[in-house]
């Protein structure tokens, strides 16, 4: 089951800040995530608006697939209710499903802020 990596996302943070022009991980999920802008440091930042505060704050957290970019979904004290999530793969969704019952019962911007983009989206609608 694919999940983000703690030194791949601190190997993204290097290039965000310009120490690395590239990425030399050899990562399937990361090699993904190159092209999500129109240069590394743009994929970087876009990878850390993405995966950065939930690999800092879960022990691990699952990829989606596809893996693509999503704009994040500011907080603002949104009130939604618990659906089942179509989303892939298993471990992704079940993890995502916690993570919004987390933010229903708390109704807090660190729950919320776990969430996906892709599930933000999902739920917001
Ligand atoms: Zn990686």
């Amino acid at each position: 089951m694919e999940y983000f990596c703690d030194m791949c996302l601190s190997t993204w943070k290097r290039v965000r800040d310009g120490e690395l022009n590239h990425f030399m991980q050899p990562c399937s999920t990361c090699d993904g995530m190159m092209t999500w802008g129109k240069d590394v440091r743009e994929s970087a930042r876009r990878v850390l608006e993405v995966w950065g505060y939930a690999v800092e704050n879960v022990d691990r957290v699952y990829v989606c697939e596809p893996n693509v970019y999503a704009r994040r979904i500011p907080f603002r004290g949104q009130r939604v209710q618990f659906q089942h999530l179509e989303v892939k793969p298993e471990a992704f969704r079940a993890q995502q499903e916690r993570f919004l019952s987390s933010y229903i019962t708390t109704g807090r911007k660190e729950d919320w802020d776990l969430l996906h983009p892709s599930v933000q989206w999902l739920i917001a609608s």
